[in-house]
């Protein structure tokens, strides 16, 4: 894990917050930062796939939303091939 600071998303780095229920001209400290501009976050730097042992065979996505359709779409390819870059059609 990498620990980096960045600029707060609340507020876009000016530590102060200004939304719907304050008036015009008028800021409040922001929360996700305390007033600080920036917050620190952590992450894992990406150093390449890992390998998954529960998985043989690899189709296209048809999507995550429910409504339109989810779950696997057109042809298959084997795990093995993706892993050497294949993708299916
Ligand atoms: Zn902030």
């Amino acid at each position: 894990m990498v620990t980096i600071e960045i600029q707060c998303l609340d507020c876009q780095g000016t530590g102060i917050y200004h939304g719907f229920a304050e008036p015009v001209g008028v800021g409040v400290i922001c929360l996700e930062c305390n007033g600080k501009g920036g917050i620190k976050i952590s992450y894992t730097p990406f150093t390449g796939r890992i390998i998954r042992d529960d998985i043989h065979t690899v189709y296209r996505s048809r999507g995550n939303f429910i409504p339109t359709g989810i779950g696997p779409i057109g042809n298959s390819i084997t795990y093995q091939d993706f892993l050497k870059g294949k993708k299916p059609k």
